[in-house]
């Protein structure tokens, strides 16, 4: 039984917070956010009654991550991310927030496992004018990193459900040949 464990609402969802503490821990408080799950692990130094107000501020400082991620959610895109979560996954793949974002300087997309932003993906909003097929295959791909978080055969696999996988990934490669670099380091 951890020190702590409790459920707290935050838009739709609702987290679950666990504090306990971790011998192996010298001065730093840690934390990972997996599953709608924060995890806090505290090293033995940290007072019990300490142990509280400790937890309400890791709690707040992800939910204000959260509540900026869903003010910038782009709706049209989580639209579409929710068709092809249902079409290709059988509707199985959870995320916090799809947006697009013009700061990425070369990545494609990308889609956050752990920590406050755990369960955010960002589109580039280099890639609204290209092919749909290709839009939707990077949207697919970066919802199945919420299954398989690297580039693993697993995940290769599992993303093979999207039906235009060859053509679009072909189409990458070109972009990526063009600037000199590996179609793989761009999402
Ligand atoms: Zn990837």
């Amino acid at each position: 039984m951890p020190l702590v464990e409790r459920q707290f609402s935050d838009g739709k969802d609702t987290l679950t917070v666990t504090a306990d503490y971790d011998n192996r821990l010298k001065k730093t408080i840690r934390w990972t956010v997996e599953n709608g799950t924060i995890r806090i692990r505290l090293p033995r130094r940290v007072r019990k009654r300490d142990v509280g107000p400790m937890v309400d501020e890791i709690v707040e400082k992800v939910r204000r991550q959260r509540a900026r991620a869903r003010r910038q959610q782009d709706f049209d895109l989580q639209a579409r991310a929710e068709e092809i979560n249902r079409r290709y996954f059988d509707g199985e793949l959870q995320w916090h927030t799809i947006r697009w974002v013009n700061n990425m300087q070369k990545r494609l997309g990308s889609c956050t496992s752990g920590g406050a932003t755990d369960g955010d993906i960002r589109i580039s909003e280099r890639i609204r004018p290209w092919p749909r097929y290709v839009v939707d295959y990077i949207i697919a791909h970066e919802l199945a990193h919420r299954k398989h978080p690297n580039h693993s055969k697993a995940f290769w696999d599992y993303l093979a459900r999207y039906p235009q996988i060859e053509r679009a990934r072909g189409f990458i490669e070109g972009i990526a040949f063009a600037e000199q670099t590996e179609a793989d380091t761009l999402l």
